[in-house]
């Protein structure tokens, strides 16, 4: 009972101290979302667009993006760009930010969300796909996080780091997967406290989410698990709160701060509960 008293007062501090959102700080925001084209990053845009802000976004599927940037602008965009590139590449994350920056005249927020497809199974050694999903879902992060920051200090903006519950404890069937998110959670994590140290004007957020309702989230646990799933409007609208506000942290939905919290007071229990889960027969 302590330790339930506990958790609810650290939770219900945590949600009164968080600062206030105030949505017209974000019209003319000048707004980079990655991985815009399908999920929580086009509900991003769309939630960016309604605020009245001026958005670059980018993924791969150039048509598909020219449809959600046209979707913004209805919504009520500023100003709706976009620009098709692959992160796996070692040239497009720096092309896609000096991009927004000349279109937008600098950058407020720098949102990176965007994910590669990996599958969802037992590793069985495939090294080559975890590399190149390092490449995609870590250092085009870092890349353009390091590209972007300049601008940002100008205009005392704000990076925004798309992090998953399984970057702060590990599952079954995703391992590369969450080694990426891992890997981010470290790399920013550092760089948080660096940028603080040098009294730096821009922010870190690192939003921890759990299972969002995306179809290609959706797709690949929909038959093996019960976890429940949360709308990606909701997962959106949260992380770019988290954003302006300049939190340094979102947990979304609420339980994965006490998950987090708690898995490694009682570990044998969590690593029961994680593989409970799932229907797995080998
Ligand atoms: P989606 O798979 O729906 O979207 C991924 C986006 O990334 C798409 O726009 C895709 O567009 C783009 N993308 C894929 N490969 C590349 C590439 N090589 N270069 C550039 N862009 C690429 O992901 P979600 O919306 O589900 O997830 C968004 C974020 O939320 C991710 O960071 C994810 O880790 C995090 N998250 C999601 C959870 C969930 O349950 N959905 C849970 C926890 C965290 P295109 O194919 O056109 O390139």
């Amino acid at each position: 009972k302590i330790l339930l008293a506990s958790i609810c007062v650290a939770f219900l501090a945590v949600k009164w101290t968080s600062p206030s959102f105030n949505e017209e700080s974000l019209s003319g925001a000048r707004v980079l979302v990655t991985g815009a084209s399908t999920g929580i990053g086009e509900q991003m845009a769309y939630h960016y667009a309604r605020f009245g802000a001026q958005i670059v976004i980018t993924a791969r599927r150039q048509k598909v993006l020219q449809q959600v940037a046209e979707k913004c602008l209805s919504l009520g965009a500023q100003k709706a760009l976009y620009i098709a590139a692959d992160m796996a590449s070692e040239s497009d994350p720096d092309k896609v930010v000096d991009f927004a920056i000349e279109k937008l005249g600098g950058l407020d927020y720098l949102v990176l969300n965007h994910i590669g497809p990996s599958p969802f199974s037992m590793w069985e050694g495939d090294v080559d796909h975890t590399r190149w999903l390092m490449k995609v879902n870590f250092f085009s992060y870092i890349q353009m996080a390091w590209r972007g920051l300049a601008s940002l200090e100008q205009s005392k903006g704000s990076l925004v780091i798309v992090s998953s519950l399984l970057g702060k404890m590990s599952s079954p069937f995703v391992a590369p997967y969450t080694s990426t998110k891992f890997a981010l959670n470290g790399f920013f994590g550092a760089f948080q406290h660096e940028l603080a140290m040098k009294k730096s004007n821009v922010s870190v957020s690192i939003c921890t989410l759990g299972l969002i309702d995306t179809d290609s989230a959706m797709e690949k646990v929909r038959e093996v698990t019960s976890v429940p799933a949360y709308p990606a409007t909701d997962a959106a609208l949260n992380i770019i709160i988290t954003g302006a506000t300049r939190q340094s942290e979102l947990f979304y939905p609420w339980f994965t701060y006490i998950v987090s919290l708690t898995k490694d007071w009682f570990p044998s229990f969590t690593n029961y509960a994680i593989q409970k889960s799932y229907s797995y027969s080998p």
